[in-house]
């Protein structure tokens, strides 16, 4: 049990948001000219009211870039529709796209901290290059931010920031949330600059992770690569000493605005294109997947286990579609494009094997959907089939449980996905490498009477209720510092 604030931040401390992308869409239209849309992540969500209290600021990637166009400019120009938010953009040239996003942060980093590591390229280019940006970023943040701003930094392209604040000004301090997984000291220990990135993470002063598995991981790791490092683990917050410096490392599971998704599925739109749906796929149950398309989130192995349950649970034909969304995702680079290959010709040869007059086994959408259109899949959907290599967290799966307001879908989730922590009583687990075990899973779900659906999605709904965008938010800061203790509660603290 730990205790948790349940107040507000009464703090008027500025609040520095730090991350790899604004939270906004630049576009160019045919005519040249540029517009520019809010995204509504859920970190937008959870952190606009203290950034507009504060008068805070957020400063990132504005995700394009443009010869000839000035984008800060562009950007100073912009009201954020949240309230006053300033935007500060850290442009990028081409060459740094390649080497800091594409290469270092996307092609090493991200499948190392996914357990990929046999998909790595180790450039040092793109480590140059990398550690050329993080300073950029970290001097964005000099030139825009007092002393006594709280700097929080978010994700795994930003891992040097404090590093290279240090080299400009000692007296800064900076938080760090790692939104992906750490992994474990033999797959972090294949990274040629491991030693260079340990210890630059440990000059923050607190990590927030989102599985105790990945803070210990961490652990593990700094201890081997450090000499003269103590630590204790067990407080909630670990204390983790250097020979030069103090910084605390904690576990703060992300989620979702819950309300918001649970008040969508509701609206009469989502309904209505809810049953829309089921009645374009008459007599079927719906097993819906949602994924960007990304080899850590397990979408061949996932159609294989669907492909295996028709094979050998005859009477699953014609009575269940899969139904699976995939956004577009990194498709310049070529592990994304021969990924792309290989589930497009998953999909066509489950089909071909399977289709009969009036029953296509897997519909597939190749496209990024709007919020309303996500919402009604969530809700006609019968099963959601969750089941990455390895996830940070997954918000899919919580998406999913919060518009399922008639709470009768069942959730199948891989054992790897952060979420599983939180979810494991109420999901059904499955590890997702084990094709026939996910096979039989699903047509366990297909079988699960009424009553047993309900209580376990009312319990999953129940828990991302209490544990949502905010709670976390507010846990991170309050972790940090940031907000000030005022009245406490007993919260469990999820294993
Ligand atoms: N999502 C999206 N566009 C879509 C469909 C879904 O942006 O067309 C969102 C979805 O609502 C969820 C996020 O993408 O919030 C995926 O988050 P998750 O943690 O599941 O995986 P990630 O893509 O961050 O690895």
């Amino acid at each position: 049990m730990m205790k948790v604030d349940r107040n507000s931040a009464k703090s008027t401390q500025r609040l520095i948001l730090v991350s790899n992308r604004l939270p906004v869409a630049l576009d160019r239209s045919d005519s040249g000219e540029w517009h520019i849309t809010p995204s509504s992540g859920g970190l937008v969500t959870a952190l606009a009211p203290i950034l507009r209290k504060t008068r805070g600021l957020w400063i990132g990637w504005p995700g394009a870039t443009a010869e000839g166009v000035d984008l800060e400019q562009l950007l100073a120009a912009y009201r954020y529709p949240l309230g006053s938010i300033t935007l500060k953009a850290v442009t990028l040239t081409q060459d740094e796209v390649q080497h800091y996003y594409s290469g270092f942060s996307n092609e090493t980093i991200w499948p190392l901290f996914h357990d990929l590591h046999s998909r790595c390229k180790f450039d040092p280019e793109d480590w140059l290059v990398y550690q050329a940006v993080n300073r950029k970023f970290a001097q964005a943040i000099i030139d825009n931010s007092d002393v006594d701003d709280y700097i929080w930094v978010h994700d795994y392209h930003l891992l040097l920031v404090a590093r290279e604040l240090h080299a400009i000004d000692p007296g800064r301090r900076a938080v760090f949330f790692l939104h992906t997984p750490f992994p474990s000291v033999d797959i972090y220990d294949k990274l040629p600059w491991r030693q260079q990135i340990m210890r630059a993470l440990l000059e923050y002063d607190l990590i927030g992770f989102q599985t105790l598995r990945d803070r210990s991981n961490f652990i593990h790791c700094a201890e081997s690569l450090t000499k003269g490092l103590y630590v204790n683990a067990r407080k909630r917050l670990a204390v983790i000493q250097t020979p030069s410096r103090e910084l605390r490392a904690g576990v703060f599971p992300i989620s979702i605005d819950f309300r918001e998704f649970s008040r969508l599925a509701a609206t009469k739109e989502v309904v209505r294109r809810s049953i829309q749906l089921r009645e374009d796929i008459p007599g079927c149950r719906i097993i819906l997947g949602v994924d960007r398309m990304d080899y850590s989130k397990g979408i061949s192995q996932r159609l294989k286990a669907f492909r295996n349950a028709l094979e050998r649970f005859e009477d699953l034909r014609c009575k269940v579609t899969l139904v699976q969304i995939i956004i577009p995702s990194r498709a310049h680079i070529l592990e994304y494009q021969k990924l792309k290959a290989e589930v497009d010709g998953l999909i066509s040869e489950i089909n071909g094997q399977f289709a009969e007059s009036g029953w296509v086994p897997v519909q597939y959408m190749f496209r990024s959907v709007d919020r309303a259109e996500l919402a009604a899949y969530y809700r006609a959907a019968d099963m959601a089939l969750v089941t990455p290599l390895k996830d940070g967290m997954n918000l899919v799966a919580k998406e999913y449980c919060a518009s399922n307001v008639d709470e009768n879908g069942v959730l199948i989730l891989s054992e790897f996905a952060g979420a599983a922590v939180q979810m494991r009583r109420n999901a059904m687990l499955v590890n997702p490498y084990d094709i026939e075990g996910v096979a039989n899973t699903i047509y366990k779900a297909y079988n699960m009477g009424g009553a047993e659906r309900k209580d376990r999605m009312r319990r999953l709904r129940n828990s991302i209720r209490r544990h949502g965008i905010s709670w976390w938010a507010s846990r991170f800061l309050q972790a940090a510092n940031y907000t000030k203790q005022q009245s406490t509660i007993e919260v469990q603290f999820p294993q």
